[in-house]
């Protein structure tokens, strides 16, 4: 563990709760209880088809949320300045593409290196960079992952098809409510002449919180 996990104080995020109180195993709260009862309406009346709200979901989980990341990412792999910028500030450098907002307050780039595997966890919930990331993907709010993340990653790191090689460090960085963090992924050999947004194109989501490496 790279760091100690802060209390969470989720009653700043008044928006976020009806995301991350559910992980708590709190009771439902007054919102989340409007949300539900609202909903089964919607879909008893016929007036919302539920695939369609998934569909939305998974909009934001990995096709919107996650292209500001890879932008910020594409932009660091071909911009020596800009990449030194987002390890050293890593809120900043993404507020220079206007990537700004609840949830990245304060944003941590860390690097992934042939001597250092970086990858993110919330132990505690589910804490995530909503501004480069978008909503976070269910697994990562999940209770194995969550645990075993931090006892075992690189078992966890291995289930999801990264094998890091012995004498790599893996780092595995526990989010808070102050602080999230993305992994700025090692960039592919053989994408030499790729332009910036091709480059942005192979950045996936996975890669940005350490569990893919980037595939040319
Ligand atoms: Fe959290």
């Amino acid at each position: 563990m790279s760091q100690e996990h802060e209390p969470h104080d989720h009653h700043d995020h008044a928006d976020d709760d009806v995301q991350e109180h559910r992980e708590h195993d709190a009771p439902l709260t007054e919102v989340e209880l409007r949300v539900r009862a609202l909903e089964s309406l919607l879909v008893d009346k016929g007036l919302v088809d539920p695939a369609a709200l998934d569909a939305i979901i998974d909009t934001y989980e990995t096709k919107v949320g996650p292209r500001n990341g890879a932008k910020a990412v594409a932009h660091a792999w071909v911009d020596p300045d800009y990449r030194r910028r987002l390890l050293e500030d890593g809120t900043a450098a993404v507020a220079e593409f206007g990537f700004v907002g609840r949830q990245s307050e304060k944003l941590v780039v860390v690097e992934n290196t042939p001597k250092v595997h970086n990858m993110v966890v919330c132990t505690l919930c589910s804490c995530y960079p909503w501004a480069v990331l978008g909503l976070p993907p269910v697994w990562y709010k999940s209770a194995p992952y969550r645990s075993r993340a931090v006892i075992d990653p690189r078992g966890v790191l291995s289930e999801m098809g990264v094998n890091v090689p012995a004498d790599t460090e893996v780092r595995v960085w526990d989010s808070t409510a102050e602080i999230r963090y993305l992994v700025l992924p090692e960039r592919p050999a053989g994408t030499e002449s790729m332009t910036e947004d091709e480059l942005a194109a192979l950045v996936t989501r996975n890669s940005m919180i350490g569990v893919a490496r980037v595939q040319a």
